[in-house]
């Protein structure tokens, strides 16, 4: 058995054969006098002391499979020790931040920055990324012979990226059951966060209709027949102030919302009408990609002779 502080948990590994090298985390130890190693400090020059733990019962709280891709080292890639270490600060020397090219790429790796597993054994991207999730996705590492090599990281992940002909495998399982997941009051308070976090998304479920901007109100989700309206004229020196409307089907709708676009012609105001192609965008919603021109510019650029601005927003139609 082999006891390590790790950041902020106890980690307790209990080897039984290779295949089930079980690491109990936030583990409750049970013993009646286990002595635990406690070790600070680089490798070369650690300070140990020992702790003699003492409880009464132990519940393990989750299981992690730990797998051969901590060791495979198939590039070569040099271990440098400890992050903190004048040898292993190299590996970031220089700006080096992990890029594609010979000078960005780090210089081996260390205790912290551990990528060895080779791109190419994984396809698709690491699933299941949370925000305290520091690892990156893809890095460039110089191998001894100063060749760049693609890797992943190589430590314990919930789910590892998928594997070609394997396909996609958990590593860590809680043991503890959610013991409320599954009853109505849980679900009642999911439904409750989904409705908070992603309030436009389920905005066709609100007794009372959300506000968008603009006073329009955010179109539902399911995808209907949308008039939309363009932003003001801003060039007031040629014409008045005034907007033009569109009127998309649900198809259109359909394949703007799904990143294509369609092109239409608007309502004529202030004697004039314009030709507009729209698109979508996943925060700022509709708009005008182009107008009466196939000149591409910034996405939320004034448009159109008179400048319109870009946005549209939905009418409502009552
Ligand atoms: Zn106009």
């Amino acid at each position: 058995m082999l006891g390590k502080f790790r950041g902020a948990l106890w980690v307790l590994s209990v080897e039984v054969g290779y295949c089930k090298k079980l690491a109990f985390d936030k583990l409750i130890l049970f013993s009646t006098g286990l002595k635990l190693n406690v070790c600070k400090g680089p490798d070369r020059n650690k300070t140990c002391t020992q702790n003699d733990q003492k409880v009464s019962y132990a519940i393990p709280l989750e299981i992690i499979y730990l797998t051969p891709l901590n060791n495979w080292n198939p590039h070569n890639l040099t271990y440098k020790g400890d992050e903190r270490l004048d040898h292993g600060k190299t590996v970031t020397a220089d700006g080096r931040n992990g890029g594609k090219t010979k000078t960005k790429a780090y210089d081996g790796v260390n205790s912290k920055i551990y990528y060895i597993t080779p791109n190419r054994f994984f396809t698709g991207n690491e699933t299941n990324v949370d925000a305290a999730d520091t690892t990156k996705d893809l890095v460039g590492v110089l191998d001894p012979t100063g060749e760049v090599r693609q890797v992943r990281a190589s430590g314990v992940r919930i789910f590892l990226p998928d594997i070609p002909g394997v396909g996609i495998l958990r590593q860590r399982y809680p043991i503890m059951p959610i013991h409320v997941e599954g009853s109505t009051a849980w679900k009642e308070i999911q439904a409750v966060g989904d409705f908070l976090m992603e309030s436009k998304k389920h905005a066709n479920l609100f007794r009372d209709p959300l506000s968008g901007q603009d006073g329009g109100q955010y179109p539902p989700e399911v995808n209907t027949d949308t008039d939309l309206r363009t932003g003001s004229s801003t060039n007031l020196t040629k014409v008045g102030r005034h907007r033009h409307e569109v009127i998309l089907d649900k198809d259109e709708v359909t394949i703007i919302k799904s990143g294509g676009n369609v092109t239409v012609v608007t309502t004529e105001n202030s004697g004039h009408q314009h030709t507009v192609t729209i698109k979508w965008h996943k925060k700022k919603g509709f708009y005008m990609a182009l107008c009466d021109s196939t000149e591409i510019t910034r996405p939320f650029a004034v448009k159109c002779w008179d400048k319109h601005s870009a946005r549209m927003a939905a009418v409502p139609n009552e």
